[in-house]
């Protein structure tokens, strides 16, 4: 038997294996957060944010006490007048959810809704912005659930037609996996989660926030205090937050970012798709299926269709004795499907060994 890791390694997609230098830098001794040591600790990790974001001068990376959830709420609250719509691009779990948290906001929401599996295409959202006055597009660029990286750079093509309406990018499971673009493309809030291709633990996400939203934000009474963006900027302008930030979670990051420098990103994007290319050529070598359309397959995670019908839980209970953890299905198709994770600092030869530990179950 094979037996790679000596702790339990998530390939599950969030949260990520952690490395143990990441896990170290957390140690460091705590600094109050009002302290001139903590402004410098702010200031340091917005030059890295942004780059990671694509963003510009007209954006600012704000560091929000929350998993990425929180910023669902910011955005769906900030940038969403009473008597206009946001329109919600849907295509599993994650998407619909934010559509949710729109509507549990009090706003009005429209979607378009994709067969899971499959992307959602520009011209869609083309024929809908025709249609109607919208203040904001909400697109989930990598849905976690059904593997399916949308097209985002065609869709903001559609979007930037229309000045008036911002364009919100739910970037959790592949921001530090694949590029984002937010000045070339127009992106007004690109959100995105600790836990997951930052390969950081959870309790941090980071939110990239064009002045545009700003200005929205300004229009709109009532947009509550924990997620308010013009509230965040109040105290980002002082290079702070307005409640007792994750400050060990900060220290992780800006360990991680001069990691993620040493490697470059163009080799880090080019590792996630080469490993997202190996667990294709796998899953279909092996008689199973993806679940994701052709053409849009995730470079962060695969969803495999169980087409062999394998007892799932007995594959988690042999890999779980071999220190691995392997995600399952998720939502509505958590029955007919499992994920493999590979983002993050999940290197090729983790992967491998995954792989020949799934090719020993299945007696290959
Ligand atoms: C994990 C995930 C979320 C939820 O993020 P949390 O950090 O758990 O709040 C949202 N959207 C997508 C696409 C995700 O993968």
């Amino acid at each position: 038997m094979s037996q790679k890791f000596d702790h339990p390694y998530l390939f599950i997609p969030g949260p990520v294996e952690v490395r143990r230098e990441i896990l170290d830098a957390q140690g460091a001794w705590m600094i109050g957060h009002r302290s001139k040591a903590f402004a410098d600790l702010y200031a340091r990790l917005q030059a890295p944010l942004k780059e990671s974001f694509g963003g510009g001068d007209a954006h600012r990376v704000y560091i929000y006490t929350s998993s990425g959830s929180g910023i669902w709420e910011s955005a769906s609250r900030c940038c969403v007048r009473d008597d206009k719509t946001v329109l919600h691009l849907v295509n599993g779990a994650f998407s619909e959810r934010w559509a949710g948290v729109s509507r549990e906001n009090g706003k009005q929401v429209d979607v378009i809704e994709v067969p899971w599996g499959q992307a959602v295409k520009p011209e869609q959202v083309a024929d809908a912005l025709k249609a109607k006055a919208y203040d904001a597009v909400a697109v989930v660029y990598n849905e976690t659930s059904t593997g399916v990286l949308n097209p985002l750079p065609e869709i903001a093509e559609v979007v930037r037609q229309y000045p008036d309406t911002l364009l919100l990018v739910d970037a959790v499971s592949c921001w530090m996996g694949v590029p984002i673009k937010a000045v070339e493309w127009g992106v007004d809030i690109v959100l995105a989660s600790s836990q997951k291709a930052l390969a950081l633990p959870p309790g941090i996400a980071f939110g990239c926030i064009s002045d545009r939203v700003l200005a929205r934000a300004k229009e709109i009474p009532f947009r509550g205090y924990y997620f308010d963006v013009v509230t965040l900027e109040k105290h980002h302008e002082k290079n702070n937050t307005p409640a007792t930030p994750p400050i060990s979670l900060m220290y992780a990051a800006e360990r991680q970012f001069k990691d993620v420098q040493a490697e470059g990103y163009p080799a880090r994007f080019a590792r996630h798709e080469a490993m997202a290319a190996r667990t294709r050529e796998w899953v279909t070598s092996r008689g199973f299926e993806m679940y994701s359309e052709a053409g849009y397959h995730s470079p962060t995670v695969s969803t495999v269709r169980n087409s062999r019908g394998i007892d799932f839980p007995a594959l988690q209970a042999f890999l779980s004795a071999r220190e691995i953890s392997l995600g399952g299905g998720y939502g509505k198709i958590k029955a007919e499907t499992f994920r493999i994770a590979h983002m993050g600092d999940t290197m090729p030869e983790h992967l491998e060994a995954l792989l020949t530990s799934m090719d020993e179950f299945l007696g290959a």
